[in-house]
């Protein structure tokens, strides 16, 4: 079932015609050139020195040139030069901050070395297109090999793997020999594909058979690709379930098979046994004397599990032959019977998996694993795709299979979360089309999004456009067509629209192809009675690049009915009839496209109550229980809880606060409304403030940016301030995390019956600032760097002389810098440190509320937090000691203390002493000594102050306790600061004069 690649069409168009459609599409040349695959039969002799740990061997091809082209070259890989110091690998390695095999030395890396090579009978000489690596040698032909020739290549090689596995390994008598003779490149309609061995993108081999002839102690245990044909494995040996007898299918290849005569005559204490194989594109072998074997079939495939000793609760007693059994059945049944004789299901020395022909080498038997692993001799194995170019061909589309499996299985399916994690990045711009080719990604973790989660995605989008049963008959088609053969984005999306009968170009192109985001919305929507029933007309408006068809509801009264749009227009009308009146519609309500912005996706067509509290149509409302926030996918989020506290002017307060949410980062609101009622305070002040803060609204999307506006009147102050930040980090999930921000805030206090005096100057500020921050590890170190520079201006109404502060000038300076480090000297032992600088003013002093503080956070920084605020307020009292980090972190001083500028350094050591990391409240105890240093720069410290201060400092022991309530983390942290330097500026005044005394403050926060 020969099928040229896209191109069936073309010879029923006259010829100038076919002509002109090609210079439209500018398709490379390459892709109009008929399918054909090289024959390459492989004959290895190897024998194994175990103490040194190499094999050595000879190897004779005969490779057949069904090419169009003649072939002037030739070339192979070897594979296992990549595990050495040098190689492209170990320079991708390092780009990415592993160190793997660059820093290996003799006998611990890996080679592959090649001798006495002849080509059609005669010596040829090495060419390493791509040294120092060495994971592809060219050869020049003696002779040209036209189109339908064949000829011999011969040579002498040795190969070891490395110790450190990375797939291939060495232990001890272990050997998973991954990739380890020399191997054919291949050569296709791109020429040949010469690419050095990467961390990603490997798997590429012509198809043809193989002819193993292994010399090996006489006591290893073996698994291969192909059958032993003669010689003994080992596997009876090692069975563990003699009950099942070991079946060999030494003649599965019939009369194809190769002679059975050359095991005998083996040295004493080793072994021979020939392998063979058919119809595979490459060979992988296991050794280990420990393995344990157990035996199975499903249908016509035996299947072989080797594990080792200690796995005999995870692998053996049947179970792990029993998944392996289970995953052929569901491949057979969405693809078609098992392309081979045989599955060997191994435990290697790495974790994790990887695929071969008739071999998958896991890390464990985990049912999932081994869906996917056996899945790749499906996709990558019998459909050999080329993984450098097209990874998300096998990753993707085995990860799709195994997720679709645990569906059919019963349980939930994941797609949930795969479609989030892809949306994320796509939102933040991480995202890279699948179709680049393995090493043009930002980084492996770019590389795996793309291949495995966003190739998985296209898959289930797939899926949900030509539904389950077209989806099985496309799966079908595709193995039908193409096994033993390499297929490619073409040869499957044929065989989609073949079996779908539809044209599926705006899906292949924009996944493979793109990163659009998606996003449609309910436009106009126009109902109308009839005779039988209700027709509603839905508007569905296209607000983003991607194309999908987009599936639309119509909930009514008693029935609801689904109608389908192209989803191509920028506008498109959809009717949909439904029995009863309509009373909502809905567009995508299986949350299957991918659409960034469902908050457009609803219309209610009547009066909801809810809509009076939430402004997007379908929110959910809930009773948010204070220390978790409720987010979802297609709707937003509504929590309202009670609020209470005091203060001494608006005494009892009482409170409702609203949190939304979409996506865990969109429209994340809050709304605050309280009423002071006076209760409980000797001059009680009635009345009612509010507090909102509005945060990335959708219609201001845009990657790794975050905008804020508050506006507030609370507690004799209003104002406004409007916040724009955006973060960036050069990788995907490493390297160091860059902030910039601006934000311009404007505090005006009006009512000094709520304000402390030593807190605020009377007078209003508005002040624009920069802030920058860099945070990220370096050498063991957690390191952060947050700086803020801006300038304000002071006002009162009526003239700063009014103030009471005839110093003030009308405009101030204001910058802090601030750097942490921290890092564990040993298990349980961390070491922080923290250095602050902060300067503000300008001629004169600046208002207090912009000073820097001694001992924590100024009381701008506290303006969100009803416990801190204002006079009185909970833990502001005079008896409550609260310790809000910030400024030069002093903890042991009066937070009231403030001046123009302050250099800090604040030191901690921490020893855990108890931790119990699934506990919710203690689930760590600390206890810690630390001591902070201050000096003050320029003017006095506080106006109140006889004399003034320039260094301040404390030292003393604390604990700290770390809790999880919901999804908030917080700490409980008490300080002693036993010794502090001015005992009359203290904290804690009732502790007397001395600079040692017993003294406390406490905090919900970390110092440092
Ligand atoms: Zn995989």
């Amino acid at each position: 079932m020969s099928r040229s690649h896209r191109a069936p069409d073309a010879p029923t168009f006259p010829p100038v015609i076919v002509l002109a459609i090609l210079a439209l599409r500018q398709a490379p040349a390459a892709e109009l050139r008929p399918y054909w695959q090289q024959d390459v039969a492989y004959e290895i002799t190897a024998k194994l020195d175990e103490p040194a740990g190499v094999l050595a061997g000879d190897e004779r091809i005969r490779y057949t040139n069904n090419s169009p082209d003649t072939l002037e070259t030739f070339a192979l890989h070897l594979h296992l030069n990549a595990f050495r110091p040098g190689s492209r690998w170990s320079d991708a390695d390092s780009v990415e901050g592993t160190r793997r095999f660059n820093d290996l030395k003799d006998p611990d890396y890996g080679f592959n070395h090649v001798r006495d090579v002849r080509i059609m009978g005669e010596p040829v000489e090495p060419i390493y297109p791509f040294a120092p690596d060495s994971t592809v040698v060219r050869f020049p032909l003696p002779r040209p090999l036209p189109p339908g020739e064949s000829m011999t290549v011969e040579m002498e090689w040795d190969a070891r793997p490395s110790t450190v596995p990375r797939r291939q390994a060495r232990q001890g008598r272990r050997f998973d020999f991954a990739q380890w003779y020399p191997k054919v490149v291949v050569y296709d309609r791109y020429g040949w594909n010469e690419r050095p061995l990467y961390p990603a993108g490997e798997f590429y081999g012509e198809f043809g058979s193989f002819t193993v002839d292994l010399d090996l102690p006489d006591d290893q245990v073996v698994g291969a690709t192909g059958v032993p044909v003669c010689g003994d494995p080992g596997w009876e040996r090692a069975n563990r379930n003699p009950s099942r007898p070991v079946e060999y299918l030494r003649d599965s290849y019939g009369a194809s098979t190769p002679s059975a005569d050359v095991c005998s005559g083996a040295d004493s204490g080793r072994k021979r046994i020939r392998w063979y194989a058919e119809k595979v594109h490459h060979f992988a072998l296991s050794l280990s004397p420990e393995y344990r074997y157990e035996g199975g079939r499903f249908e016509g495939t035996a299947v072989h599990v080797l594990y080792s000793p200690g796995d005999e609760a995870a692998w053996g007693g049947g179970v792990a032959v029993e998944r392996t059994e289970r995953a052929l059945a569901w491949l057979g049944q969405i693809f078609g019977p098992f392309g081979w004789p045989q599955l060997t299901n191994l435990h290697r020395i790495e974790g994790g998996g990887t695929e071969f022909p008739m071999v998958i080498m896991d890390g464990s038997a985990d049912q999932g694993l081994i869906v996917h692993e056996a899945g790749h001799n499906y996709t990558m194995g019998l459909l050999a795709n080329n993984e450098w170019r097209e990874g998300w061909l096998d990753e993707g589309f085995t990860s799709f299979q195994t997720t679709w499996f645990w569906e059919a299985s019963g349980r939930p399916s994941t797609y949930p979360e795969t479609e989030a994690g892809v949306l994320f990045a796509d939102l933040d711009g991480w995202s890279e089309p699948p179709s680049l080719v393995a090493e043009a990604y930002r980084d492996f973790n770019s590389y795996q999004e793309a291949i495995y989660t966003r190739g998985e995605l296209f898959f289930h989008q797939l899926r949900h456009i030509v539904g389950d049963a077209a989806m099985h008959r496309i799966l079908r088609t595709f193995y039908e067509r193409w096994k033993y053969r390499h297929v490619d984005e073409g040869a499957f999306r044929a065989a989609a629209e073949d079996v779908a009968g539809r044209d599926l170009s705006a899906l292949f192109a924009q996944w493979l192809h793109t990163t659009e985001l998606y996003d449609y919305g309910v436009g106009r929507v126009k109902r109308e009675r009839r005779a039988d029933g209700w027709v509603t007309r839905v508007e569905v408006v296209r607000h983003a690049a991607g194309r999908y068809p987009v599936d639309v509801a119509v909930v009514a009264e008693s029935d609801t009915a689904v109608a389908r749009s192209s989803g191509l227009a920028q506008r498109e009308w959809v009717e949909v009839t439904t029995r009863t009146e309509p009373r909502e519609v809905l567009l995508d309500p299986l949350v299957r496209g991918h659409d960034w912005n469902m908050l457009n996706n609803r219309r209610s067509l009547r009066f909801k109550l809810s809509s009076l509290v939430a402004p997007f149509p379908g929110s959910e409302i809930y009773f948010h229980p204070y220390f978790s926030t409720r987010s979802r996918r297609d709707r937003m989020t509504v929590g309202f809880h009670p609020t209470l506290w005091y203060n001494d002017a608006g005494g009892v307060t009482l409170g409702v606060r609203s949190r939304s949410d979409y996506l865990g980062r969109f429209e994340q609101d809050v709304t605050l409304l309280t009423f002071g009622t006076g209760w409980g305070a000797e001059d009680g002040v009635s009345s009612v403030d509010f507090f909102t803060r509005l945060r990335n609204p959708v219609f201001l999307r845009a990657p790794n940016t975050s905008q804020t506006l508050e506006l507030f009147d609370a507690e004799g102050r209003f104002g406004a301030t409007l916040g724009l930040e955006r973060r960036r980090q050069n990788h995907l999930g490493r390297g160091a995390l860059w902030s910039h921000g601006l934000t311009l805030q404007w505090v005006h206090p009006h009512d000094f019956r709520y304000l402390d005096r030593r807190y605020y100057d009377n007078a209003g500020t508005v002040e624009v600032a920069m802030t920058n921050g860099v945070s990220g590890r370096s050498g063991g170190w957690q390191l952060g760097l947050r700086t803020s520079v801006g300038g304000g201006l002071v006002y009162n109404r009526g003239g700063l002389d009014s103030t009471g502060r005839a110093d003030l000038d009308p405009f101030y300076f204001r910058g802090t810098i601030e750097g942490t480090a921290r890092k564990p000297l040993a298990r349980g032992l961390d070491f922080g440190v923290r250095v602050f600088a902060g300067a503000a003013g300008g001629e004169n002093e600046a208002v207090k509320q912009r000073q820097i503080y001694f001992q924590g956070a100024d009381p701008l920084q506290q303006l969100g937090n009803p416990f801190l605020r204002s006079r009185g307020a909970l833990l502001m009292g005079e008896d409550v000691r609260y310790h809000a980090p910030g400024g030069a972190g002093v903890r042991g001083a009066d937070p009231r203390l403030s001046t123009a500028s302050i250099v800090a350094l604040d030191l901690e050591l921490e020893r855990t002493v108890l931790a119990r990391p699934r506990a919710r409240l203690l689930n760590r105890i600390g206890i810690a000594a630390f001591g902070d240093f201050s000096h003050a720069i320029g003017g006095a410290a506080q106006a109140s102050l006889n004399d003034r201060i320039r260094f301040l400092g404390d030292a003393g022991i604390g604990i700290r306790a770390d809790h999880r309530i919901g999804d908030t983390r917080f700490v409980t942290r008490i300080d002693f600061p036993l010794w502090f330097s001015r005992p009359e500026v203290a904290h804690d005044l009732s502790s007397g004069d001395d600079e040692l005394a017993f003294r406390w403050v406490f905090s919900f926060q970390p110092a440092l």
